[in-house]
């Protein structure tokens, strides 16, 4: 998979050298190209923004460079634009997962008050464009973002996590809930244990203790979570477990009846 960054601090991106992105890109199980936004102008001072339209504060970035860059990219091959704004979609593993699955994306990272308008409405018309949220929050570029996309993505690119296995188990995975806790060694420490049935071997009630705690957990920090999941995959313990958090299933949902 390729994944094209354009900044105008290409440095940010700097600690895709590290960890599993950066070893996989060694192992050319992905190919992460930064470009310098400013690369694209044609002034001396190789500006990418102006001053808005209509008045107001700050700077918008200029359509004229994103589109010389963009356009240049493209001539490579087809792609999905991802452009990061706190006005897009907000993110979720499903992107990721989704996104794990294509050839080519390319991220686009807006500064100052973001990027001209026209910018999404002229790609829209070309290929895929996603606008981004990482959330309800405004940060001062999309490179947060990018580091976010490519490292969600990465991990699930066959080879890039060592044992697989662990990506199944995993919050917001397919069975819609948090992770349930872990531990390791040593088994008590600074007066808290682990739970006995971690050690017990068995591994049954290893499993199905795990289930209650991840329902357990979504129902009290994500009930959101809760709300939206499949009710066809619950089993009888499972609906037990929720019935004592005070969820029942109604149709093909769960609702909250008694709030814990
Ligand atoms: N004026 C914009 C608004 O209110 O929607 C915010 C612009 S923000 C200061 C500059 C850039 O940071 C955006 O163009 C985007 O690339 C990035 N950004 C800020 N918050 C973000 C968020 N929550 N999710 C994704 N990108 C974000």
């Amino acid at each position: 998979m390729r994944v094209d960054v354009v900044t105008i601090f290409p440095e940010y991106l700097a600690p895709l050298e590290l960890s599993l992105v950066g070893k996989a890109r060694q192992a050319g199980l992905l190919d992460v190209r930064v470009h310098d936004l400013r690369d694209w102008t044609t002034d001396r001072h190789r500006t990418v923004d102006d001053t808005p339209f209509g008045g107001g504060a700050g700077m918008v970035m200029r359509p004229d460079v994103w589109g010389r860059a963009l356009d240049e990219l493209l001539a490579d091959g087809p792609a999905r634009l991802v452009v990061p704004t706190p006005s897009g979609e907000p993110f979720t593993q499903r992107h990721a997962e989704s996104w794990a699955g294509e050839d080519r994306l390319i991220v686009a990272c807006g500064r100052y008050e973001g990027i001209d308008a026209r910018v999404v409405e002229h790609y829209r018309d070309r290929l895929p464009v996603t606008e981004l949220s990482l959330g309800d929050y405004v940060l001062n570029g999309g490179e947060v973002a990018a580091l976010v996309v490519v490292e969600a993505v990465a991990r699930l690119l066959p080879g890039v996590v060592g044992n697989p296995d662990s990506l199944v188990e995993e919050s917001h995975g397919a069975d819609g809930l948090l992770e349930y806790p872990v531990y390791t060694k040593p088994a008590a420490w600074e007066g808290l244990d682990v739970p006995d049935v971690l050690l017990s071997g068995h591994h049954g009630k290893v499993e199905r203790w795990r289930r209650d705690e991840a329902l357990e957990r979504t129902a009290e920090r994500r009930p959101d979570l809760l709300a939206r999941l499949d009710v066809a995959a619950l089993d009888k313990h499972d609906r037990q477990t929720l019935g004592r958090l005070g969820w029942v299933v109604v149709g093909n949902h769960l609702e909250l009846v008694r709030p814990a």
